[in-house]
């Protein structure tokens, strides 16, 4: 019995399927390492995250505004005086 390459593929019943995920810029041929919360190319550099698309990267709002920017809510004008 041919011995496939250790941690791979993983055989379940009569399927083969790999374990790891093949790189889209070298090919089917190589494999992407499997990190924590991402799938690197040793070959390429190419890397990729797992799960959702975008785990790290916060919803895009307004860029850090100054701290000298004016108050969001203006403060009320003080009555006039008679
Ligand atoms: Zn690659």
């Amino acid at each position: 019995m041919a011995k496939a390459r250790v941690g791979l593929y993983a055989v379940q019943g009569e399927a083969l399927t790999r374990t790891h995920k093949s790189c889209p810029k070298c090919g089917p041929g190589v494999f992407l390492a499997e990190h924590g919360d991402r799938r690197s190319c040793g070959r390429c550099g190419y890397s990729e995250s797992k799960g959702s698309p975008v785990p790290k990267a916060k919803p895009a709002k307004a860029p850090s505004e100054p701290k000298a920017a004016a108050p969001r809510a203006p403060a009320p004008a003080p009555p006039a005086a008679p």
